[in-house]
This record gives C-alpha cells, sequence and structure tokens, in this order.
C-alpha cells in the first residue's frame, strides 16, 4: 500500500528510542524526512545517523527537553531551516511515573503536566503556522491506555495522559478546517526501555526478576497474552498520517492487545 509520504518532513519528540524510534524508523521507510528530538544528545545523534545510514532520507537529531518552551522554540527553528516547514508532528516523549496521591508532591505533578500536555500545546503553537502555510498536516499525540484504564501506581501518570486525550479532541474541532488532522494513540503494553525501567523498579519490590515480572503483567493483562514490539504500534502511525486515513478526525486508537475493559 503506497502511504504517500515520500518527502514529507515529520518531527518525533522522543523519537530516540522506543515507540517514538520504531515510529521515525517507519516514516523514513517511507520515504519521509525526519527529525528526531530527546534531552540525551549522543543518543539522539546516533540513532538519527543510524536512521539516515539505513534508509538514505534527510534526517536531523534534535537535542531538546520538551518540558522548556525554549527548547520547542529552538527545535522549530532547526526544523524551519533544515526542511523548510513541516507536515507531520508527533507528540510521543513521555514518561510513567510512580507515587500515590498523598505523597507526589506539587512539582512532580507540573512536570508530568509540562511533559504531556504543555509540550503538546507548545508544539501545536510552534509548528500550526507552517502547516497551514503549506496547506494542511497531521498531529498525531501519543497518550495511553493508561488515559481510560489508570494503572495504581502512577495516578499522575493517569491524568495527565488523560488531559493529553481530551487536549487532542479540542485542537482537532480547532484545526480541522485547516485542513490538519488531529489524533490519538493509546497504546498498551509495548515492550521498550521505559517497561524494563518501571519492571526494574517493581520487580524488586516483590523478589522476582524483571523478566518474570513483565511475563506476569502480560499474561494478567492482556488477553493477547504478550506485549507489542514498538514496530506493531508505529504501523497505525503511519497509516495515522497518510491520505489512507483521510477521515480520521479527532479520535483515539487503542492499541492494547485487547486490554481495555470497557467499550470506548
Ligand atoms: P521510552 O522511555 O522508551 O522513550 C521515551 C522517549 O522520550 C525517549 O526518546 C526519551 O529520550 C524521550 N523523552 C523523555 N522525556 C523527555 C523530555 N522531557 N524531553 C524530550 N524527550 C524526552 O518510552 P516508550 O517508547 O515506552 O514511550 C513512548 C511514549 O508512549 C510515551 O509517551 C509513553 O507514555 C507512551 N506509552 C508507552 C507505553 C509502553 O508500554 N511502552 C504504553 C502506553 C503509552 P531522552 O530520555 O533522551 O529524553
Amino acid at each position: 500500500m503506497d502511504l504517500n509520504l515520500k518527502g514529507k518532513k515529520v518531527f518525533v519528540t522522543g523519537g530516540s528510542v522506543g515507540i517514538g524510534l520504531a515510529v521515525a524508523r517507519k516514516f523514513a521507510e517511507e520515504g519521509a524526512d525526519v527529525a528526531i528530538g530527546a534531552r540525551d544528545k549522543e543518543r539522539v545523534y546516533r540513532e538519527a545517523g543510524e536512521i539516515q545510514k539505513k534508509f538514505h532520507v534527510d534526517v536531523l537529531g534534535i537535542q531538546m527537553d520538551v518540558t522548556r518552551l525554549e527548547d520547542i522554540e529552538k527545535a522549530r527553528d532547526k526544523i524551519e531551516k533544515q526542511f523548510e516547514g513541516l507536515d507531520i508532528l508527533i507528540n510521543n516523549a513521555g514518561t510513567g511515573s510512580e507515587e500515590t496521591i498523598m505523597d507526589g508532591d506539587d512539582r512532580k505533578w507540573y512536570y508530568y503536566w509540562d511533559l504531556h500536555v504543555m509540550a503538546a500545546v507548545r508544539t501545536a503553537r510552534a509548528f500550526v503556522p507552517t502547516m497551514k502555510k503549506r496547506g494542511g498536516g497531521i498531529i498525531i499525540n501519543t497518550a495511553s491506555i493508561c488515559a481510560k484504564q489508570p494503572l495504581g501506581y502512577e495516578p499522575i501518570y493517569n491524568t495527565t495522559k488523560a488531559a493529553l486525550v481530551m487536549f487532542g479532541k479540542c485542537l482537532a474541532n480547532e484545526l480541522i478546517g485547516d485542513n490538519i488532522r488531529v489524533n490519538t494513540v493509546n497504546p498498551g503494553l509495548v515492550l521498550t526501555p521505559d517497561w524494563w525501567k518501571t519492571a526494574g523498579i517493581l520487580s524488586e519490590r516483590e523478589g522476582v526478576s524483571a523478566q518474570d515480572y513483565l511475563d506476569r503483567v502480560a499474561e494478567e493483562n492482556a488477553p493477547i497474552g504478550r506485549f507489542a514490539t514498538p514496530e506493531e504500534v508505529a504501523d497505525m502511525y503511519v497509516f495515522l498520517a497518510s491520505p489512507r486515513s483521510s477521515y480520521c478526525v479527532g479520535s483515539t486508537y487503542y492499541i492494547d492487545g485487547g486490554w481495555l475493559k470497557v467499550v470506548d
């Protein structure tokens, strides 16, 4: 299936590992030029180089922290200089949390608010003007199944991802008249370094190995009985960014192996 993404300019936040990297590679495979942003400079430059080497498209690695407005503005300037605009924005940077509501302090709440919500607000302000000039665009936010079905150990994550889903809906309504389609992807269990980090912390408390912990999580939660690979999730992004999904607007798509326990 030709997704008509050749030559498109794409920016993936959190594109240096996990889901974001798989998404960036998938776009590059389709012939799109790709910018990836993340905090760890060495890793983001290295992965940008690898994508360029493998897919022979124009690739830009950007060291940035999406919780900082000035970093988003600098990223916009770099992308403008290299790509002369942007067609597709993927707001993907994010991470799990671990707290109770009683012990999570204000600073932590505000950090996750900036990471999962304000980053998407600010990238919209930064990149929508160039999309409008180009006659349209695509924005895809990575939220989580936890936006609808909370995990007990991460109330701050659940809450801020739920806010991101609502933000995506509001933005979709605001921008569809400009031919900019906004959608959200809610992954379930995707085996990425973020999960190994979580498993490392929680398995220690239970006295089991991280691998055993992850196997049990998959068996107990996902009816499919396993984690997704990042590549399985990434396929949805290229589809949602392509003209093949032209009537998909303001929706949330679950990729969760059947984990969501309600009809949504
Ligand atoms: P990873 O930890 O594997 O990757 C996270 C990416 O985001 C990295 O590139 C990281 O790079 C970057 N990042 C984190 N914080 C910042 C920041 N402040 N500024 C810029 N970049 C940042 O995570 P996943 O691939 O697992 O998750 C990707 C997204 O998918 C997240 O939003 C997550 O909440 C969501 N998700 C994941 C699920 C899963 O099972 N894996 C399930 C549901 C949702 P660096 O550290 O260098 O900044």
